[in-house]
């Protein structure tokens, strides 16, 4: 069949299997690798038939599209994830309405969340993100960045820091795929040796989601691969 033809939950089914199965060659504990379907640009009818098929965390690059979304998307709630660049006028509506934000890049973004996230709830979960290819239009921070910045979060209380997050150049070449995850894998134990409650390592894609496995990725990102191709 092809990929055109096949619903939401069989492409779902289809990457589950996938992560199922780079857990098993790379010696992975089964379940450790956690899917967050990326949704952007989709309609929330495909976001409820993946929600049907199982589905429970959700990422999300555009706060305005984002919304009608979570508002729509209800009983059971699912996990929310920022996963697009913060600018500082949305960090109020991304503190009240997501349950991580993994795009973390600046300070000055941090202490915002942190003042505007909500009472009742929970801390709001961070993922820095590493700029790993050190590309100029990319964002992220540097991998040397990473030490301070980490120090910096951890005296914010309403910010839970969770660990790490890398869109690495886009390659077909499995070796340069896994040596960016690895990277990325490096300094997250070297952050985990300083902070051992550190949990997350988010990277790998549709299209290099088991080299990033292979790495030690903890949460794989996965659009096209359960939605189709993008609808913008
Ligand atoms: C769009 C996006 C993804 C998903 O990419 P696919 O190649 O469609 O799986 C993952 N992470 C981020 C940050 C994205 O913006």
């Amino acid at each position: 069949m092809k990929p055109s033809e096949m619903t939401i939950e069989q492409r779902l089914a289809q990457v589950r299997q996938r992560v199922n199965d780079a857990e098993q060659k790379y010696g992975r504990k089964t379940g450790s690798v956690q899917i967050l379907a990326v949704s952007k640009t989709q309609p929330l009818a495909s976001l409820r038939e993946a929600q049907l098929a199982g589905q429970k965390a959700f990422g999300e690059n555009y706060l305005q599209d984002a919304l009608p979304k979570i508002l729509g998307l209800t009983q059971p709630r699912p996990e929310w994830h920022f996963i697009g660049p913060v600018q500082s006028n949305k960090t109020r509506d991304i503190a009240e309405n997501f349950d991580w934000v993994q795009s973390l890049d600046r300070l000055k973004i941090a202490q915002r969340l942190d003042q505007q996230r909500p009472p009742g709830l929970p801390p709001l979960s961070i993922c820095l993100q590493v700029n790993i290819d050190n590309e100029a239009e990319k964002s992220g921070v540097s991998p040397e960045q990473v030490p301070a910045l980490a120090e910096q979060l951890q005296q914010l209380p309403n910010l839970h820091f969770r660990g790490l997050m890398a869109i690495p150049r886009a390659t077909s070449d499995t070796v340069q795929q896994r040596k960016a995850f690895h990277l990325l894998k490096e300094i997250f134990e070297q952050l985990k040796s300083e902070y051992p409650k550190m949990d997350t390592l988010s990277m790998g894609m549709s299209n290099d989601l088991e080299a990033a496995i292979a790495e030690g990725a903890t949460i794989v990102r996965i659009g096209t691969a359960i939605f189709g191709p993008r609808r913008k």
